[in-house]
């Protein structure tokens, strides 16, 4: 694939247009509508595709896997509460895009991809578009202990239940955004870590991610 990275204006007024549909979706964190409205998505598409990277679709990335909507990854974003200097803990990073805009928001990101061809990718490519992240590679589902506690933990694939471990790599205070379900459907959940034992659970509106493949996941 040949990256391009050119922000014309065809793009940046596309990107405008993204922008005012998320909002009349029900985006209102005016943050996280910024910083949608500062990534460029079509960096993440081969030229031939830049007509669809401002469509509030997902499209595939090879490897049967997808760069999420921008309303998903603006519907999870805003549920996390990031505040600048989160730490925050990525399971799933495929394209690097909601990478990009949790990095926007004021994250400190550590992500991790059990595909490798992915991987291999958006290691590259992240850098080079201004996005230094914290690369892993393997299976998030474990979450990733050596760097725990975290603000915040997002999983952009579908879960089968909420995994224990990454509960208890939340800081108190901090929340946890998963969808979970069955291979057709996943309800969107968030976790709040309350004290050392207890958490607060609130279960949203449903969506459909590709599976989290894991230990602690299908
Ligand atoms: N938010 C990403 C974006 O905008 O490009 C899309 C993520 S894609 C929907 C989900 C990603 O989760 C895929 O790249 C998949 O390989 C990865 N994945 C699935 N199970 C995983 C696991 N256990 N650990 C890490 N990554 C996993």
């Amino acid at each position: 694939m040949a990256y391009k990275f050119v922000d014309n204006y065809r793009e940046r007024g596309a990107r405008k247009k993204l922008v005012e549909h998320l909002k009349a979706r029900g985006i209102a964190d005016t943050r996280v509508l910024q910083a949608i409205g500062k990534v460029p998505r079509h960096f993440f598409f081969d030229e031939t595709f830049w007509n669809q990277a401002y469509k509030d679709i997902a499209f595939p990335i090879g490897d049967g896997q997808t760069i999420s909507q921008p309303y998903t990854v603006a519907y999870q974003s805003e549920l996390l509460h990031i505040s600048k200097g989160d730490k925050v803990l990525e399971i799933g990073t495929g394209s690097g895009y909601q990478t990009c805009i949790l990095m926007e928001l004021g994250a400190e990101v550590y992500t991790i991809e059990r595909q490798e061809g992915i991987y291999n990718h958006t290691i590259k490519v992240l850098p080079g578009m201004g996005y230094p992240a914290h690369f892993f590679f393997g299976d998030g589902s474990m979450g990733i202990a050596s760097h725990a506690p975290y603000h915040k933990i997002i999983v952009t694939a579908g879960a089968p239940f909420v995994p224990e471990v990454l509960l208890k790599q939340l800081k108190i205070g901090g929340i946890l955004v998963i969808p979970v379900g069955d291979e057709n459907a996943q309800v969107m959940v968030t976790v709040i870590r309350i004290s050392e034992t207890e958490y607060e659970k609130f279960e949203l509106d449903t969506f459909r991610f590709v599976p989290l493949v894991g230990d602690q996941a299908w």
